[in-house]
């Protein structure tokens, strides 16, 4: 039975989304190499897991959101082209391989996410407290930020984390709460939100990101800002939602870039105080960026 046409999926790439070559493969053999160093120590990026549009730029710069936990992950959320299924066994190496890749890439500022891993007791909570501690003991003075999955609600396991002291916790809401039985099945709204107030409570700076385009209205989306700032959220991302492949959801609206600038004029005032907004913003892109912006 032919797809249904749902009102974005044959809509062309607004010129906003559409790349200029010269941005996407610089320096490949850099790209190369990195991704060479990234097998050999069986490290994994969701910038590669994700089909990230950003990644030619930030590899090369270079900056990268490693992976921990494996590359399945035990959900199935319909934006993401994460595979999902039975998952890997956690490999004790992998905290002080990412360690030593941080180091040799020169990065200041780090991002360590996971698929998320319902399989697990404590939800990967203890491979996220020793990748900091390996990376703190390699690199001193180098800026950690964990985008950590909701522990299924499991806060004893958030405590772990939360003990780490990562400079950014860093949970997505991902959308607005009507659009989460689509979206985001196995996710919770309300969940995810006092995960964020914990971590605020605990002294930690928190930030979260949403995609647009999946037919949430404006409104939803200020709602949504409003809930993140009376939880103590002070860094936020948007971005524009774009389908990896054709089993993900189909885009609904292509969001327009004054709309994406009016959010995060919106964000601002309702007491976000670094709301970054923009087609191809993602959650961890320019993330070191945004943290130096945070702290001066
Ligand atoms: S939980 Fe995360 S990695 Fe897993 S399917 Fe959802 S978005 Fe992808």
């Amino acid at each position: 039975m032919p797809e249904p046409k749902s009102p974005g999926a044959h809509k062309r790439l607004p010129e906003w989304l559409r790349r200029p070559p010269s941005r996407l493969n610089t320096r490949p053999s850099e790209l190369h190499g990195l991704k060479k160093t990234l097998r050999n120590r069986k490290l994994a990026t969701v910038c590669e897991s994700a089909r990230c549009p950003n990644i030619g730029e930030c590899f090369t710069t270079p900056t990268a959101t490693f992976m921990i936990l494996g590359e399945i992950c035990t959900r199935s959320c319909a934006f993401c082209n994460v595979e999902g299924g039975v998952s890997t066994p956690v490999d004790p190496n992998e905290p002080q391989n990412i360690a030593q890749t941080a180091l040799e890439m020169g990065l200041k500022h780090v991002v360590i996410t996971s698929v998320t891993r319902d399989d697990l007791l404590d939800g990967g909570a203890s491979q996220f407290a020793l990748t900091i501690q390996a990376i703190r003991d390699t690199i001193p003075r180098i800026g950690i930020e964990l985008l950590v999955p909701d522990f299924h609600g499991d806060f004893s396991a958030l405590e772990t984390v939360i003990e780490g002291r990562p400079d950014i916790l860093n949970h997505n809401l991902e959308t607005v709460p009507s659009l989460y039985s689509v979206v985001r099945p196995q996710g919770d709204y309300e969940r995810s939100l006092t995960l964020l107030r914990r971590a605020c409570e605990a002294g930690l700076p928190a930030k979260s990101g949403i995609m647009v385009g999946l037919g949430e209205t404006a409104e939803e989306v200020r709602a949504l800002m409003a809930d993140l700032a009376a939880v103590g959220c002070s860094m936020m991302t948007i971005g524009q939602y774009l389908r990896p492949t054709r089993e993900n959801l189909p885009v609904v609206d292509y969001i327009e870039p004054e709309l994406f600038e009016k959010y995060a004029e919106y964000g601002r005032s309702a007491g976000i105080k670094e709301v970054y907004s923009g087609p191809m913003v993602r959650s961890s892109y320019n993330a070191g960026e945004l943290w130096k912006n945070f702290t001066e």
